[in-house]
């Protein structure tokens, strides 16, 4: 699963370029110009990762980090803010207010992507390995090939992907709409309807050869990959 990163940067020619680089690593990347975008697209798109430019319209950085780490589930996501500023205090403002890392501007695009991939690693590991172990379930996303309490499960590509963002963030609850956003992508027209059906043959091939089903359904909210708390 390629990690979401929302860049907020007004900058257009800084903000298309870190665009152009983080895509060609691999990355998946959304863009917002002001700190009041940046909020609002935030909690769409509940990205892995945030660059946060220090002088934003509208919302300043510093204040939109501060605000995104007052919401649960934005608490954990690794934020690196970007600045023009070199002042210790300033770093030191931004770490409190939550920002994991801090980089001065102008950078060199390797050492922001070797930053990013550090915070990544450090934060969420499940993005930086290609082994995600949840419960007794196993994903080998470099051999593509799937576990449960050690019998290997079939899937097809789409519950492949499904599984893959569950087992990123296990126990939280996901809209139908925000599954569809993250495995479909956001361009790709499908119908909420879709979801629950590549949940139903994701439950199938998992619970085949095991008891319990890991997958919790929240009543008129979406879905969760909970396997410390099985339905039985
Ligand atoms: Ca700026």
């Amino acid at each position: 699963m390629t990690p979401h990163v929302l860049v907020v940067e007004d900058e257009e020619a800084l903000a298309l370029l870190l665009k152009y680089n983080l895509e060609k690593e691999g990355y998946k990347v959304t863009l917002a110009r002001d700190g009041e975008e940046a909020l609002v697209v935030a909690d769409e798109i509940r990205p892995d990762l945030v660059l946060l430019d220090w002088m934003l319209p509208k919302v300043a950085g510093i204040e939109v980090c501060r605000r995104l780490r007052l919401r649960s589930e934005a608490r954990n996501t690794p934020i690196i803010m970007l600045t023009a500023r070199g002042d210790e205090g300033d770093r030191i403002r931004g770490l409190d207010q939550g920002a994991d890392d801090y980089l001065t501007k102008p950078f060199s695009m390797n050492e922001l992507l070797a930053r990013l991939r550090a915070v990544l690693r450090r934060i969420r590991p499940g993005l930086a390995e290609d082994k995600v172990v949840v419960g007794d379930i196993t994903i080998d996303r470099a051999a593509h090939r799937v576990k449960r309490g050690g019998k290997e499960v079939h899937l097809g590509p789409t519950e492949f992907r499904l599984l893959e963002y569950f087992m990123q963030h296990p126990g939280r609850v996901f809209s139908r709409e925000q599954l569809l956003d993250a495995v479909w992508g956001s361009d790709v027209y499908v119908e909420a309807r879709t979801v629950d059906v590549h949940i139903g043959r994701l439950r199938r091939a998992l619970n085949k050869d095991a008891d319990g089903d890991p997958i919790r359904t929240v009543r008129s909210a979406g879905y969760s990959l909970d396997p410390e708390n099985q339905n039985a």
